[in-house]
């Protein structure tokens, strides 16, 4: 593909651009972005219905036709983390934060931001998310009415026990709102085993559209009596869910050129075979990378059990002269972008199995690490 805008360096992807192993933005197919030649106003019949279908697709990944609602919003996946909070939350409720990574702190620093109580359970990073401490603290405190927990926390690639963490919540009769950000479209999350009010997650994880919008799932009873309690006009996802029944329009401008190419992303997904079909190269792609990654002598943080096929963090080798930075340059030199750790347990790095790539990808990136690797010896 022709392109006048500089790029740093010609890499093996069919565009010429790096492969993105990393918890995002990720790489997109060629055809996702080409999806994207395309200007459409948004009262335009057909950009109406693509919005409309694109709702109906969300829903069916969770099993949710005759339940859920899905209200799309403007922005990146943090925007509609922050909106599920100030919807659902009502301003004189209290949400529990279930913690293990910097995506629960992220929900705590919301609820400080936006006026809501909160309280959290927190575990290391390296350790699932406490159900003990979840089924006591609901026993204990009343006033909780809200639950919050990440689905795969992307901080250290954990997979939480969401299916229990629903069942306890249920029992005590609080509301469970879940990010599933990086695990949406790969992780299987039915409505119908899962009770929750809402689920959010983004156009470019597990889904493999461009960036720029977020979507949340919600109990349509739920989201029916959430009316008034957002802090925010922008983060209102009742009025934005009213607005779109009435006229299938945003209220705002709509992110267009990522609503198409979240289309042509869905379509592909379905083509691939769903949540099942999407899970599965991630799983193989995860395991090519984990046996290479430990052949060449890298520890995983994570024991295999817990580990979603999201993306690994990996131990800094302590007795090469490893460097992340040169580490990292000559990967990106290689065609290959990876991510710094964010652990606070352990010096780390990461490597994503999500995006638009696949087990050749994943060889050629553990080639790359293997020459690399070579300048620390
Ligand atoms: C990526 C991600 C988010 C959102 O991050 P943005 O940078 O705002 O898109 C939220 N939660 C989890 C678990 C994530 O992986």
């Amino acid at each position: 593909m022709q392109s006048s805008t500089p790029t740093l360096h010609r890499a093996g992807s069919p565009t010429g651009d790096p492969w993105l192993l990393t918890p995002g933005p990720l790489t997109t197919s060629v055809t996702v972005k080409q999806a994207m030649l395309h200007d459409y106003g948004s009262r335009d019949k057909t950009f109406i219905d693509i919005n409309a279908q694109i709702r109906k697709r969300l829903v069916a990944i969770v099993e949710g036709a005759d339940t859920h609602v899905c209200v799309p919003l403007q922005g990146s996946g943090t925007f509609v983390v922050e909106a599920m909070v100030g919807t659902f939350v009502p301003r004189n409720g209290k949400l529990l934060i279930l913690i293990n990574g910097a995506y629960g702190h992220r929900i705590a620093k919301i609820c400080s931001y936006i006026g809501r109580e909160y309280t959290t359970v927190e575990t290391a990073e390296d350790v699932p998310v406490d159900l003990k401490r979840l089924n006591s603290k609901l026993s204990q405190d009343a006033s909780i009415s809200h639950v919050a927990v990440v689905h795969c926390e992307t901080t250290s690639g954990i997979l939480n026990p969401i299916k229990q963490v629903a069942e306890i919540v249920a029992r005590h009769e609080r509301r469970l709102l879940i990010d599933a950000m990086s695990a949406f479209g790969a992780i299987p999350l039915s409505s119908h085993s899962i009770k929750f009010d809402a689920v959010v997650a983004s156009s470019n994880k597990c889904l493999e559209g461009s960036p720029g919008m977020g979507f949340c799932i919600a109990d349509r009873g739920a989201l029916a009596t959430a009316q008034g309690n957002s802090h925010s006009l922008c983060m209102d996802l009742h009025d934005q869910w009213v607005a779109m029944e009435g006229n299938g329009q945003w209220r705002f401008t709509p992110p267009t050129h990522a609503i198409l190419a979240f289309n042509q992303a869905l379509d592909e997904f379905e083509q691939e075979g769903g949540v099942e079909g999407r899970g599965e190269r991630y799983r193989n792609n995860c395991r090519t990378l984990v046996k290479g990654m430990r052949d060449m002598g890298f520890r995983t943080l994570l024991p295999d059990d817990l580990q979603a096929p999201i993306i690994v963090t990996f131990h800094i080798p302590s007795e090469t002269k490893f460097d992340f930075k040169s580490f990292y340059d000559s990967l990106v030199q290689q065609g290959y972008v990876i991510y710094p750790g964010k652990l606070t347990v352990a010096e780390s790095f990461r490597i994503g199995c999500i995006g638009r790539l696949g087990e050749k990808e994943i060889r050629g990136a553990l080639a790359a690490i293997s020459s690399t690797m070579n300048q620390f010896r």
